[in-house]
């Protein structure tokens, strides 16, 4: 059995006058907590007591509540749709099960009539109303979905409208529950409901008989709707907190987007974070989980902060820091003052002490699991910072962003060096072809014109012959040398090259280099060339081989480049870095200053690869630089520039703590 009308639409049908309000659930929480309250406050003899729940888990919540009032009156009647065990039952009150599609599914009442005292509460749930809660935002967890459902009815103290009401309600109850026609008569009879009151049932019934102490209602009334209220200010404060941290994280978003400078992301990210956390500082820098020290890069101050930029922060003996990489998530500490972890380290009091750290918070920048870097916010003011959680959540958010702006960085910058790499590449490519064109097809043509010369002309003097023969050998050298370079300045260059580093007597590998060039210089008259290695200098630690090639490519260079009557000079010294300093000078042509550091490129030659003269590649020195950081020293060219003669240094490790080192024999090329 069910009855679809709804008593909402019954009542004002019957006294027309009266207007329904708009109710949210919340409010007639309250409303029907504080009719109930009074009841239980006792001022009320044995009152009629009528409850309409929708559903019986809403009826469930206050089941408790209906026992304690079955023990101030016999006339209590509980209305609910059943969904688990809700059944017509008369144990401590009367529970009528109403089916689902009944009007009273839909509905909310309350009536509670006493001799001296009525009011009623009676509502509909508004349609869409469910509809309308599912467009509230969702990520406000704090915002009860259910308190924002809407209801329109009455509530009134009208003692009318509640007999009324209750009239409705009686019949009903009669309908459902037939048995207890006699209960139902005694409460009609009781409280005169169902009586005429004039001549119609249409006409005003306004008359408020309450002579009793409503203290209770009102004090839980106001209790409840304080109650409410808090709750809703909660909301709202977490809806402006959560607004205010999408902005903030849409403008450093924003900020990525617009600019591939990580300086620029990175200041913009520690200045807001700072400002909306109102941090007295707030520092970003990169670090890494091996690192043991971090430079700190940007900074927000708030005025009359001590700044802390540039400074390097200890992270190796950092127990904050050590915590963080182990356990991968940020940490916060309320009062520096107070927490073991700064306490027990001398460092970390000290920076707390030094730049006034009361309130610290660190939180790791993390991408792919890899740490990049840190974000970090200070407090020094008193007290100490209450950290709250959404606080946490927002460094947290932000350090993802700045997560991802330090990885576009770097893929940017490693973007840009290949660039530079392939640009390196197209420049080696196009001074090979030029090198090519002239180096190996010059000294080509001549050779073939020799031959051809050579094939043709059988009659030619001998002397002649001669002359072709050597200049056709010379150039098919000039050709093995250039490919030769080339091929030892790229397998150099891959890495390619096995090192046999040995210990070596400078004095023997200079002796072998200047043979060497005796025997290639042997038709043209070199300068004088002197060596001064003092006696007592230490031996060196490298690959012979490679040595003697250095030194063999840098005393041609020397003879090459300097007149017959000028000097070239071989020096060695004990430097004060544990190396042995060599030094080759000429009083040649020199080097502008603003060469010296090109020579060292591949295929640089001042006259240009087309117009050189002296002959060679433009690889020597390259192949130098190459070996000589290959042991890990260093080579650099010195000159006052143009006619002043050229001075080329270049470091060899020495041995170290083998007193008896035997001198090894160095193989000659
Ligand atoms: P190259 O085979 O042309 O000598 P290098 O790489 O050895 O190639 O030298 C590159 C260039 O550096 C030379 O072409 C020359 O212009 C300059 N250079 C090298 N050594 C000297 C020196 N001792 N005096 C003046 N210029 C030099």
């Amino acid at each position: 059995m069910s009855i679809s009308t709804s008593v909402l639409s019954d009542l004002l049908k019957s006294l027309p006058y009266l207007r329904p309000q708009l109710y949210f659930k919340a409010s007639l929480t309250a409303l029907s907590h504080a009719m109930e309250d009074q009841v239980l406050a006792g001022t009320l003899v044995q009152p009629l007591v009528i409850a309409s729940f929708q559903r019986e888990r809403f009826y469930r919540q206050e089941a408790h509540r209906y026992e304690r009032l079955a023990q101030r009156s016999n006339q209590i009647y509980v209305l609910s749709a059943p969904e688990t065990d809700f059944t017509n039952s008369s144990e401590y009150y009367e529970k009528v099960a109403f089916e689902q599609e009944d009007g009273l599914s839909q509905e909310w009442h309350l009536i509670v009539i006493a001799d001296n005292y009525a009011t009623c509460l009676v509502c509909r749930e508004s349609l869409g109303s469910i509809a309308k809660n599912r467009e509230l935002p969702e990520f406000i967890p704090s915002l009860d979905m259910d308190t924002a459902r809407r209801f329109e009815g009455i509530w009134t103290s009208e003692r009318g409208v509640s007999l009324k009401a209750a009239e409705l309600l009686l019949d009903r109850i009669a309908i459902y529950r037939p048995e207890l026609f006699s209960k139902i008569e005694e409460a009609r009879r009781r409280f005169g409901i169902g009586e005429p009151r004039g001549d119609s049932g249409t006409e005003q019934v306004s008359e408020y008989a309450c002579d009793i102490d409503t203290d209770p209602f009102v004090q839980r009334l106001v209790t409840y709707l304080q109650a409410s209220q808090y709750k809703l200010h909660k909301a709202y404060r977490s809806i402006a907190a959560q607004a205010r941290k999408e902005r903030l994280v849409n403008s450093i978003s924003t900020a990525i987007r617009r600019s591939l400078d990580p300086r620029e992301v990175l200041q913009v990210a520690a200045q807001e974070l700072g400002q909306h956390l109102e941090a007295c500082r707030c520092l970003i820098y990169r670090a890494q989980g091996t690192d043991h020290q971090a430079i700190i890069e940007h900074e927000f101050l708030t005025p009359g902060t001590v700044s802390v930029l540039g400074q390097t922060w200890e992270l190796e003996k950092n127990p904050l820091f050590r915590e963080i990489v182990q356990q991968g998530e940020g940490l916060c500490v309320n009062d520096t003052l107070s927490d073991y972890r700064v306490t027990s380290s001398a460092g970390l009091s000290l920076i707390a002490k030094k730049f006034a750290i009361r309130s610290w918070l660190i939180e790791p920048v993390f991408f792919q699991g890899r740490l990049l870097g840190i974000v970090e916010l200070h407090y020094c003011r008193m007290p100490p910072h209450d950290w709250q959680s959404g606080e946490l959540d927002l460094v947290e958010a932000i350090a993802t962003q700045v997560g991802a702006a330090l990885i576009q960085a770097e893929a940017y910058a490693n973007l840009e060096e290949l660039n530079q790499q392939l640009e390196a590449l197209d420049r080696t490519r196009s001074n090979l072809i030029a090198i090519t064109g002239h180096e190996l097809r010059t000294p080509l043509s001549t050779i073939q014109v020799c031959l051809e010369s050579l094939a043709s002309e059988p009659d030619m003097p001998v002397e002649l012959q001669q002359v072709m023969l050597n200049t056709a050998l010379t150039d098919s050298e000039r050709m093995r040398k250039l490919v030769q370079d080339f091929l030892t300045l790229s397998n150099l260059e891959s890495g390619r090259v096995e090192w046999h580093p040995e210990s070596l007597s400078l004095q023997e590998c200079v002796d072998l280099a200047l043979s060497r060039n005796r025997t290639r210089s042997s038709t043209e008259k070199p300068a004088q060339i002197k060596a001064q290695i003092a006696q007592d200098l230490p031996l060196v630690k490298a690959d012979g081989d490679w040595l003697v090639e250095v030194l063999a490519k840098l005393i041609d260079n020397a003879c090459k480049f300097t007149p017959p009557q000028g000097k070239i000079t071989i020096k060695a010294i004990h430097n004060s870095n544990q190396m042995v300093e060599v030094t080759v000078a000429d009083t040649g042509r020199g080097i502008e200053p603003n060469r010296l550091e090109i020579v060292f490129d591949r295929f640089y030659q001042e006259e240009g690869a087309l117009r050189r003269t002296t002959g060679g590649t433009g690889l020597g020195l390259a192949i130098c630089r190459q070996i000589v950081n290959g042991w890990g020293g260093e080579i650099w060219a010195e000159s006052s520039g143009k006619d002043q003669g050229s001075q080329f240094h270049f470091t060899i490790p020495i041995v170290q703590g083998i007193k008896e080192e035997k001198r090894s024999k160095v193989k000659s090329k």
